[in-house]
C-alpha cells in the first residue's frame, strides 16, 4: 500500500471517528452538521461548503451549515437567505433549483476562491431527499470509488443526525405541549412516583391549596395533602398499604378537608389513577384534584334553608290554626273585643307569612338571575319611611319613632315596592334587636352635591359585635345570641336588603356599639341611593 493511500485511510478513520463522536455526544444538530461539513470539505481538499436541509414545517429548503462562503455572497443570493420552497413529499422537485443556485454561487466563488467545481451529496431518508451537502473545490479533483463511498457515508451520517434531531424535537415539543396542558388545566393535577413522592404539581392545584409547586415537588404526598377530616373510608396511604393499585384496579377516590397555610379550610375531592406499564408495574399515579368548598357550602345552605324555612313557616301557621280553632269553639262566646284581638293576631301572622314567602321568592330570583327592578319616577322616601314607621308603631309601645329629614330632601327614581321591603327589614330589625325598647330614628341626608341621598335607621338595642360583622349580609345568617333564638327570622332580610340597594347602584353599611362603657349601645344601618334628577 502506498504511503499516500495509507494517509488517506488514516484520515478517513479520523473523520469518521469525529463524526460518530459528534453524533453520540448529543450535540445540537447545527454542531453535528458543522463537523460533517468540515470533514467533507477537508476530505476532498475543498475550499467551501454548504449543507441545505428541508424544513417540513415551512415547506422550505434552508441553509443549515456553511463553511468558507463569504457572508456578502449569501446576501447577494436571495434564495440562500430566504430558502427554496417545495411541497411536502415532492422534495426532489426542488433540487434542480437549488443546484442551479449553487452553480451560480460557484461562479462567484470562482473569482474569490478560485473554485471551479461543485460536489453534490444528497441526504436521503428512505426515498426522501432531506437535504444536500455541496462542496466547492478549487480544481479538478478526482477520487476513487472508496473515497466516493466514504463521502456518501458522511452524507448518510448527516441524514441520521437530522432524523434524530427531528425526533428529539418532536418528543420535546410533545412533552412541552403536555406540560402546558397540565399546567393550564382548570382542575388541580399532580403526578406521583410509585413511592408517592410528588413529581409534578400544576398551577390550579397550587392556587387551590395555597402551596407553590416548588414547595411541593419532590415531597411525599402526605406532607402536602394532610387531611384534617376524611369523608371517604381511606386515604391514599391506607389504600396503598392495603394493596392498591392491583392490576386492572379502578381509580381511588378520596374526599375530605385540608387546612391551607393561611388557615382557611378547603374541601377537596381527589381521584388517583394508576399508570401501569405492560408488565403491570406501577409507573406513576395521576392525580386529579377538585375544589369542593363551594359545593359543600351550597349543601350546607340547602340544609339551613330547609330547616329555617320549615321552622319559620310552622310558627305562624300553628298560631293561625290555634286562634282560628279557639274562635270556632261552639261552646264559647267571645266578646267583640276578644274576637277583634284574635282576628288581628291571625291577620298579623298571615302578613308575616306573606313577607316570608316574598323574601324567599326574591332570594330565588336573585339566585336564578331573574331579579330586576321596576323603577318609577318621583318616589318620596320620606313618605315611605313614615308609612313603614306607622305600620311598626302599632306593633310596639316601647319604641318611639322619630324622623329627621332636611326640608329639600329630593324625590328619587326607584323601585317603590323593593325600597319599602328594605325599610321594612331595617325597621323590623331595629325593633327586634332592641327588646328593651327605646328611640328608633329614621333620618335622611343629601350627599355629594345632591348626587346621592342616604337613609339611616338607628336603634339603641343590643348592637352587633365586631367579630360577627362579616356575617351580617350573608344569606340565612343570624347572629348567635339569645335574641336571635327568641325572635322570628330567616336571616334573609339583610341579604335581600343589600341586593336591592346595590341593584339601585347604592351602597349599604352600618355602625354599631355593643359596649355600654363606650356610650349608648345600638346600631345604625345606612343606605345610599343615587339621585338621578341631579
Ligand atoms: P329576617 O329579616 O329574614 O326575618 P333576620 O332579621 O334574623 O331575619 P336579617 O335582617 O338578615 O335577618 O339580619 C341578620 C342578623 O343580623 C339578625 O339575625 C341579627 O342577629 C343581626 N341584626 C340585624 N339587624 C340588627 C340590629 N339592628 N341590631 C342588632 N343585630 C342586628
Ligand atoms: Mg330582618
Amino acid at each position: 500500500m502506498s504511503r499516500s493511500l495509507i494517509d488517506i485511510r488514516v484520515r478517513q478513520r479520523e473523520y469518521l471517528l469525529a463524526i460518530s463522536r459528534a453524533l453520540s455526544a448529543e450535540l445540537e444538530l447545527s454542531d453535528v452538521l458543522r463537523v460533517i461539513l468540515n470533514a467533507s470539505v477537508e476530505f476532498v481538499s475543498g475550499r467551501a461548503g454548504i449543507i441545505v436541509l428541508s424544513d417540513p414545517e415551512e415547506g422550505l429548503f434552508r441553509v443549515a451549515a456553511a463553511l468558507g462562503v463569504p457572508s456578502e455572497l449569501f446576501y447577494s443570493h436571495a434564495n440562500l437567505v430566504n430558502g427554496f420552497p417545495y411541497s411536502l413529499g415532492r422534495e426532489k422537485d426542488a433540487t434542480a433549483s437549488i443546484d442551479e443556485a449553487m452553480s451560480h454561487l460557484t461562479q462567484h466563488l470562482k473569482n474569490d476562491l478560485g473554485v471551479s467545481q461543485t460536489l453534490i451529496l444528497p441526504l436521503h431518508q428512505g426515498d426522501l431527499v432531506v437535504g444536500m451537502i455541496y462542496v466547492f473545490q478549487e480544481e479538478q479533483f478526482t477520487f476513487g470509488e472508496d473515497a466516493g463511498k466514504l463521502l456518501q457515508a458522511f452524507a448518510d451520517q448527516a441524514a441520521i443526525a437530522v432524523k434524530n434531531a427531528r425526533l428529539y424535537e418532536q418528543v420535546n415539543s410533545e412533552k412541552q405541549r403536555l406540560d402546558a396542558i397540565l399546567e393550564n388545566s382548570a382542575d388541580g393535577v399532580m403526578i406521583l412516583d410509585p413511592q408517592l413522592n410528588i413529581q409534578s404539581f400544576n398551577r390550579a392545584l397550587s392556587n387551590m391549596i395555597g402551596r407553590k409547586a416548588s414547595e411541593a415537588i419532590g415531597k411525599p404526598h402526605d406532607e402536602i395533602i394532610q387531611w384534617l377530616t376524611l369523608r371517604t373510608e381511606q386515604g391514599l396511604k391506607d389504600a396503598s398499604e392495603n394493596g392498591w393499585p392491583m392490576p386492572g384496579s379502578a381509580n381511588l377516590y378520596v374526599e375530605g378537608d385540608i387546612k391551607k397555610p393561611d388557615g382557611d379550610i378547603v374541601s377537596l375531592g381527589i381521584t388517583y389513577s394508576p399508570l401501569l406499564n405492560t408488565r403491570h408495574r406501577l409507573l406513576n399515579i395521576i392525580t386529579n384534584v377538585r375544589d369542593l368548598t363551594q359545593h359543600r357550602r351550597e349543601e350546607e345552605l340547602q340544609k339551613t334553608f330547609i330547616s329555617v324555612v320549615s321552622h319559620e313557616l310552622k310558627t305562624p301557621v300553628s298560631i293561625i290554626k290555634g286562634y282560628a280553632g279557639t274562635l270556632k269553639r261552639p261552646d264559647a262566646k267571645w266578646t267583640p273585643e276578644a274576637r277583634h284581638e284574635y282576628l288581628s293576631v291571625i291577620e298579623d301572622e298571615a302578613d308575616s307569612l306573606t313577607d316570608l314567602i316574598d323574601n324567599l321568592l326574591e332570594a330565588s330570583k336573585l339566585q336564578s338571575g331573574t331579579f330586576s327592578l321596576n323603577l318609577k319616577d318621583h318616589i318620596s322616601l320620606v313618605s315611605l319611611a313614615r308609612r313603614t314607621a306607622k305600620k311598626f308603631e302599632t306593633q310596639s309601645d316601647i319604641h318611639e319613632f322619630s324622623f329627621n329629614f332636611p326640608d329639600n330632601f329630593p324625590e328619587i327614581n326607584a323601585d317603590e315596592r323593593r325600597i319599602t321591603q328594605v325599610l321594612n327589614n331595617l325597621v323590623s330589625n331595629a325593633i327586634k334587636y332592641s327588646p328593651k325598647g327605646g328611640p328608633v330614628e329614621i333620618s335622611g341626608t343629601i350627599e355629594d352635591d345632591e348626587r346621592f341621598v342616604t337613609i339611616s335607621v338607628t336603634d339603641h338595642g343590643i348592637g352587633i359585635p365586631d367579630h360577627q360583622r362579616h356575617r351580617i349580609f350573608q344569606k340565612f345568617s343570624r347572629l348567635d345570641n339569645d335574641l336571635s333564638r327568641k325572635t322570628e327570622g330567616t336571616g334573609l332580610g339583610l341579604f335581600l336588603t343589600k341586593a336591592i340597594v346595590e341593584a339601585h347602584d347604592g351602597r349599604i353599611w352600618f355602625n354599631s356599639n355593643t359596649d355600654p362603657e363606650k356610650g349608648l349601645t345600638g346600631t345604625s344601618f345606612t343606605f345610599s341611593l343615587p339621585n338621578i334628577y341631579n
